[in-house]
């Protein structure tokens, strides 16, 4: 990163991040509190294999447990009983302490030791880790064809994992054990089916900047985050007056998800409704009842 070279050969930089901070902020006064932080750390860290490695791990976590939180305190709230999809089934204690550790150990075992090689691929596929950031209507428009792209792969890849027993038995039926979900089961999942959904995360950004050489990586953890947070909720097992589909109806929202998990059938999307729709695999009483209109409408044309 050429900013941070400058940053890292400015005489007196030295000492701890918050000193390097002050000290590159002095001398890079156009940048924003956000890019002097990111210009901060690869400086601080003098090695960028290493920055976006911890950096990467450690967002996943924070954001993995950090929006978990929320819903396991939920589910200790009786008051919260007329939100639930599934009102009689209120994950246990033990329930969520084993998921907890099930995808902790998963994070250390599967996840960690394949991300010192995120920023080299990243690098060879034209990912800029530079500072300023993009500008936001850049980032808006394409976190926006990211959230396409990978409710893309994650409809057909989920769908080819429901399609033979065998993939089911062996990959996918992990992640159906639980079949009312909670959000810390988003990643209960084999290290197979984690590594082929995950490549809808991961993989979409990274095919998109090999062809345009014009992503940076903040937009990358953008998507992700919100990804991340997409895929928690879904796996909440709440539904509320307020949540997003009602106001956005092709988002799928925790009830579309829920509905996967209780019947094993349908609903294979992550983001958004349309390829259910499109291919007829939405599972929901509208979706049913418009099947069953169909078929009569048919029955009655052939008498
Ligand atoms: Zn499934
Ligand atoms: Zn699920």
């Amino acid at each position: 990163m050429d900013l941070a070279m400058n940053a890292t050969s400015t005489p007196g930089l030295s000492g701890g991040y918050w000193n390097q901070f002050d000290e590159i902020s002095k001398t890079n006064v156009s940048l924003n509190y956000f890019e002097t932080l990111w210009l901060t750390w690869y400086v601080y860290m003098q090695n960028d294999v290493l920055a976006t490695g911890i950096m990467s791990f450690v967002l996943h976590e924070v954001l993995y447990f950090g929006r978990s939180l929320p819903w396991v305190i939920i589910d200790c709230i009786p008051a919260m009983r007329k939100y639930k999809i599934q009102p009689n089934k209120i994950p246990t204690a033990k329930e969520q302490w084993y998921c907890a550790g099930f995808v902790l150990l998963s994070h250390f075992t599967v996840e960690l030791p394949q991300i010192w090689l995120f920023h080299p691929i990243a690098h060879y596929f034209g990912l800029q880790t530079t500072v300023p950031f993009p500008p936001v209507w850049k980032m808006v428009y394409q976190i926006a064809l990211f959230f396409f792209m990978e409710d893309t792969w994650h409809y057909w890849t989920h769908r080819f994992l429901h399609s033979s027993p065998f993939l089911y038995k062996n990959i996918h039926k992990l992640h159906h054990q639980y079949s009312a979900p909670f959000g810390l089961a988003a990643e209960y999942a084999s290290p197979i089916e984690v590594m082929s959904l995950a490549f809808g995360t991961v993989g979409c950004p990274i095919i998109f900047a090999s062809f345009t050489r014009d992503l940076h990586l903040m937009t990358m953890y953008l998507f992700v985050v919100l990804r991340l947070m997409q895929a928690i909720d879904a796996h909440s097992g709440y539904e509320f007056p307020w949540s997003l589909h009602h106001f956005f109806p092709v988002w799928a929202g925790a009830d579309h998800h829920d509905m996967h998990h209780e019947k094993f059938i349908g609903n294979y999307a992550s983001s958004f409704r349309w390829w259910d729709y499109i291919m007829d695999t939405e599972n929901s009483p509208e979706a049913t009842k418009r099947r069953r209109e169909k078929k009569l409408a048919k029955v009655r044309k052939a008498q």
